[in-house]
């Protein structure tokens, strides 16, 4: 479903993902750990290509992300290649980043019906379902300044899946929140997890939730894996003294 083959990032001189290789296969969770600055958000956000690789490929469904196909050459991708490969991917941010502006109703059907081309009836419909999948159901009319945080990131979460993608990236979706209210959308995400087959890539440092719903957890340090297996074996025997340094840190 993704594939980083020797991906290259650097800000100046700052190398930030240092010939990283990686696959996910479909279907998979899994949790990228590791200390602060170590590229994680890099991953999610070159996923979404709202950044560029300096070198390698990144590969969704077997296409390459930054190139296209034209005949049997490939060439850079035009915007429209990236808007087509960036459909299937939704990603949720810590700071939620709904649109002010709109209601909850219409935060969640702007995208499905100016991107998707779907009927209003249609998309609406949809937005009620996921709606009641985050337990959100009465509050369709609602504004986000209305909203406690944890509410506007349930939203978000639907939000994201009012597309329909097939991969989900969360990038520290509970970071930003009140400690009260983190568990609800931590909640949420389990019955996702456990009610799609939707592939998810989570940047979390919510370890008991990592442990919960990923089947794989990478850790990194300085843009390379350093060690990566089931949460099992990560959380409980890590065999690197780095990932131990690192759990010992912050659990
Ligand atoms: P955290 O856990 O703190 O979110 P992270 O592992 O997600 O960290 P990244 O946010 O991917 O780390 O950042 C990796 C490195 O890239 C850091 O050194 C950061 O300062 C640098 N970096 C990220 N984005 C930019 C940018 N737009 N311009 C310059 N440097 C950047």
């Amino acid at each position: 479903m993704i594939e980083f083959d020797s991906v290259v990032k650097k800000f100046g001189d700052n190398v930030v993902l240092d010939h990283l290789d990686f696959k996910v296969a479909a279907g998979d969770r899994v949790t990228l750990i590791g200390p602060s600055g170590s590229g994680k958000t890099t991953i999610l956000r070159l996923l979404m290509t709202l950044e560029k690789v300096d070198g390698g490929v990144i590969r969704v469904k077997g296409e390459p992300l930054s190139h296209e196909k034209k005949g049997d050459r490939l060439v850079p991708a035009s915007e429209r290649h990236l808007r087509a490969m960036r459909r299937s991917i939704g990603m949720v941010f810590q700071q939620f980043n709904l649109f002010p502006n709109m209601n909850v109703m219409e935060n969640l059907t702007e995208a499905p019906i100016h991107v998707l081309g779907r009927k209003k009836s249609e998309a609406q419909e949809r937005a009620r379902e996921l709606l009641a999948t985050v337990g959100l159901s009465d509050k369709e009319t609602a504004h986000p300044t209305q909203l406690s945080g944890g509410q506007q990131q349930r939203v978000a979460i639907a939000r994201a899946l009012a597309m329909d993608p097939d991969i989900l990236l969360l990038d520290e979706v509970t970071s930003a929140l009140d400690p009260e209210l983190v568990a609800d959308v931590l909640d949420v995400l389990r019955t996702i997890a456990e009610t799609t087959d939707i592939t998810m890539l989570i940047v979390t440092h919510e370890m008991n939730f990592a442990r919960d719903v990923s089947n794989r957890v990478l850790m990194f340090d300085q843009g390379r894996i350093v060690e990566e297996g089931t949460p099992e074996h990560i959380f409980t025997n890590p065999e690197q003294e780095r990932t131990r340094r690192f759990l010992d840190a912050i659990i």
